[in-house]
């Protein structure tokens, strides 16, 4: 099954804006099982015969992929343990609970922190009959978005000019990107970065001290071994406050999304106004269900300064 293409031209006020508007487009990845992209790698990942002779899966989510692992694990009748950072949506906790998982929260330190949550995983990963399932190093992770992903969108969208996602793992983009570019050169592959990340500049050969940001699951203070730099085109960064506005925007029209999907129809809006009259796909990753709490709520929102 595809996911859907949803036409957000109108609503982002495009259609009135001169000869050569541009198309917004939005790739829904709601529609998968759990809510999020990331059924798409750990469909792929729990593939891999190492599973068999493991009763636990460990790994390291920024919450989706942890969501999306623990469904899985509770159907094949494994345990599953994620870590992830204190910063994320007491939500995805919650939907990863339901499902049986065992959630450890780690604080927000960087990878030369031994608590870093995924170094918490990869220890955790060592014990007898456990597996790291290490979506950050994991091929299969990028196989799902070339095999996938990338497909989709050339089948949906026949005249794809750009296609804009973030990078957590940098799966999305590296494979789908990868994908598109083999097909048609000309797709410009653009990384959605929040302010405060230090991917977006790394792009632009700039190395910055990363800042703390709201949005989750993209960006970051280290550079994912599995984002192909080569695959990207362009970075835009988008601050909290932008990204907000967009999920503003996106409930009004009742397109339930989460955070990261407000920083990559920012990203998609600012290439349109460099590209004028091109057909833009961004990419909107997870559901605004396990963001109650924090990015659909407005006492949050207001607490947050957004
Ligand atoms: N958006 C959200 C909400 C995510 O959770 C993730 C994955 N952490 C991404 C985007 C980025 O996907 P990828 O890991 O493929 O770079």
């Amino acid at each position: 099954m595809s996911t859907p293409i949803i036409d957000l031209t109108e609503l982002f006020g495009l259609s009135g804006r001169g000869d050569a508007p541009g198309r917004l487009l939005g790739k829904l990845e709601t529609a998968n099982h759990t809510g999020s992209v990331k059924d798409r790698p750990v469909e792929r990942m729990l593939r891999d015969p190492r599973v068999a002779g493991a009763h636990t899966l460990v790994e390291a989510t920024g919450g989706n992929t942890g969501i999306s692992l623990a469904v899985a694990g509770s159907m094949l009748g494994k345990r599953v343990i994620v870590t992830m950072s204190r910063k994320m949506s007491p939500g995805k906790v919650r939907q990863m609970e339901e499902a049986g998982a065992e959630v450890i929260l780690c604080p927000l330190v960087g990878l030369d922190s031994p608590a870093n949550f995924i170094n918490v995983a990869r220890q955790l990963g060592e014990a007898e009959g456990h597996w790291y399932v290490d979506q950050f190093n994991n091929p299969a992770n990028v196989e799902a978005h070339y095999e996938t992903t990338g497909p989709e969108l050339l089948e949906q969208v026949r005249d794809l000019d750009a296609f804009v996602a973030g990078a957590g793992t940098g799966g999305t983009l590296t494979g789908a990107g990868r994908a598109l570019k083999e097909r048609n050169p000309g797709i410009d592959v653009v990384l959605a970065d929040p302010a405060g990340s230090t991917l977006g500049p790394h792009l632009r050969g700039e190395e910055t001290e990363p800042a703390p940001y709201l949005v989750e699951g993209i960006g970051g203070d280290f550079l994912p071994p599995l984002l192909d730099f080569g695959v990207l085109d362009t970075a835009y960064q988008v601050d909290d406050a932008e990204a907000a506005a967009h999920l503003r925007t996106l409930a009004a029209a009742a397109i339930d999304v989460g955070s990261s999907s407000g920083t990559t129809v920012g990203a998609a809006l600012a290439y349109l106004r460099d590209h004028p009259g091109a057909t833009v796909c961004a990419l909107l990753a997870d559901s605004g269900d396990r963001y109650a709490e924090t990015w659909r709520n407005q006492a949050w929102l207001t607490d947050h300064g957004l």
